[in-house]
């Protein structure tokens, strides 16, 4: 494929008109959506009204629908209903709170309750730390569990009777490996085990279908693929058939089925709004309000066929002009993995901060990943093509063999 050639898939892309909303700063090429997504123009404009006119002269009667606009007490359920086709959810299935860190606490405590008799949360050394620091935090305070963290490609052999739950990333952070989500659901079901998915890495690039999966508890991100925006709340899914006995550990007023009465007993709200706790941090869910509303248009479907599309363009060019000095880690094949590229490079720190130098920006995860980032509303095929070309040049020339590429940076 040639860069005219990608300039007539960009022509032909029916996501186009997004790409032309996003605030991109000239001269960047932004491959790192997967970590966070870029600005767009409209939530700028949304975020700038919501401080300026609903809180600097609304004052706290915003909190209320008015004649002009509806009330800030509804946005998480206005939220959930956003997002709820991008996890192939019904929108009461979907409670935006929190982070993602909580949410994996209390989605994990809910499944423990769910299956007193067994003792084991069952997950895999893929999994992003943050989900396995906090299911051992879970296990500790409960006393009576244990967390079993076994190899990525063996989750499969290790579901037995003491089973509590298996909670799995959908989307491997480092190598962009996807899980096969329906069977293993199935297969946990199978020995009586409750599943709880992170969709961090998947949700807004890929088309996950929650009730195709039979999936029982779920969480995700929205600062990712989303564009949320830095921080913003992130999302659990809780099946329609849990929704009488899931519990959350943390009854806060903002899931209770009437908050404003006061009442001195808790009384959970129907549906996955018990997990709602505390009061919504409403400018950050303004902006994922707006950047959801940019993307209501949107099949997750295209997401994804883009996704397939742009991550293909990319290994292949890589096959193409790098030869041997980087491996492709991702799976090969489109349907194996999510919307992210690694490559294997001995010294891949310093080969990003000469790539971010050169306005390409991915990013690097030790101790030898460059990771790039396909999000498909934001990349166009024109910039794969240019990317890899910024690449081979990085590479070729050893750009990166210098005492500031090599130092060390707190944030990756
Ligand atoms: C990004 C990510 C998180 C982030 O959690 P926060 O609580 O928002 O910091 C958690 N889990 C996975 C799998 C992620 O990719």
């Amino acid at each position: 494929v040639d860069r005219a050639a990608c300039e007539r898939a960009d022509a032909d892309d029916p996501l186009a008109g997004h790409r032309d909303r996003i605030a991109l700063p000239s001269g960047v090429i932004y491959l790192d959506g997967n970590s966070l997504g870029p600005l767009h123009r409209d939530v700028a404009e949304r975020v700038r009204q919501v401080v300026e006119v609903e809180w600097g002269e609304g004052l706290i009667t915003s909190w209320n629908a008015s004649a002009l606009r509806p009330g800030w007490v509804d946005l998480p359920a206005r939220v959930a209903a956003k997002l709820a086709p991008w996890v192939g959810a019904d929108a009461d299935e979907i409670a935006v709170v929190d982070s993602t860190s909580v949410d994996v606490f209390k989605a994990l405590a809910a499944a423990c309750r769910l299956r007193p008799d067994r003792r084991v949360i069952l997950t895999d050394d893929a999994n992003f730390p943050t989900d396995i620091y906090v299911a051992r935090g879970l296990a500790e305070l409960l006393g009576d569990r244990e967390v079993r963290v076994v190899p990525t490609l063996e989750v499969a052999d290790h579901l037995d009777d003491d089973v509590a739950v298996l909670t799995l990333t959908h989307v491997d952070y480092r190598t962009g490996r996807r899980h096969d989500a329906a069977g293993l659901t199935a297969a946990a079901h199978d020995v009586g085990a409750l599943t709880v998915w992170d969709l961090s890495h998947s949700t807004g690039a890929l088309a996950v279908d929650l009730h195709a999966w039979s999936a029982d508890l779920a969480v995700g991100c929205t600062y990712k693929y989303l564009d949320g925006g830095p921080g913003s709340p992130a999302f659990i899914y809780v099946a329609r058939r849990w929704h009488d006995r899931a519990s959350t550990p943390l009854q806060g007023w903002f899931g209770h089925e009437h908050p404003f009465a006061f009442a001195p007993d808790y009384e959970p709200a129907a549906g996955a709004a018990r997990f709602l706790d505390g009061t919504p941090p409403v400018l950050s869910l303004s902006a994922l309000d707006a950047a959801l509303g940019l993307r209501a248009d949107v099949d997750p479907e295209t997401a994804e066929a883009k996704a397939r599309w742009l991550t293909s363009l990319f290994v292949e060019r890589v096959d193409a002009r790098l030869d041997d000095e980087v491996e492709v880690v991702t799976p090969r094949d489109p349907t194996q993995r999510g919307a992210q590229v690694s490559l294997r490079h001995p010294q891949a720190r310093a080969v990003m901060s000469a790539l971010i130098e050169r306005g390409v920006i991915g990013d690097h995860r030790p101790p030898d990943l460059l990771r790039f980032g396909f999000s498909p509303l934001v990349v166009r095929s024109v910039d794969v093509f240019d990317a890899v070309e910024v690449l081979a040049e990085v590479l070729g020339t050893r750009a990166w063999d210098t005492p500031e590429h090599r130092a060390p940076r707190t944030v990756t």
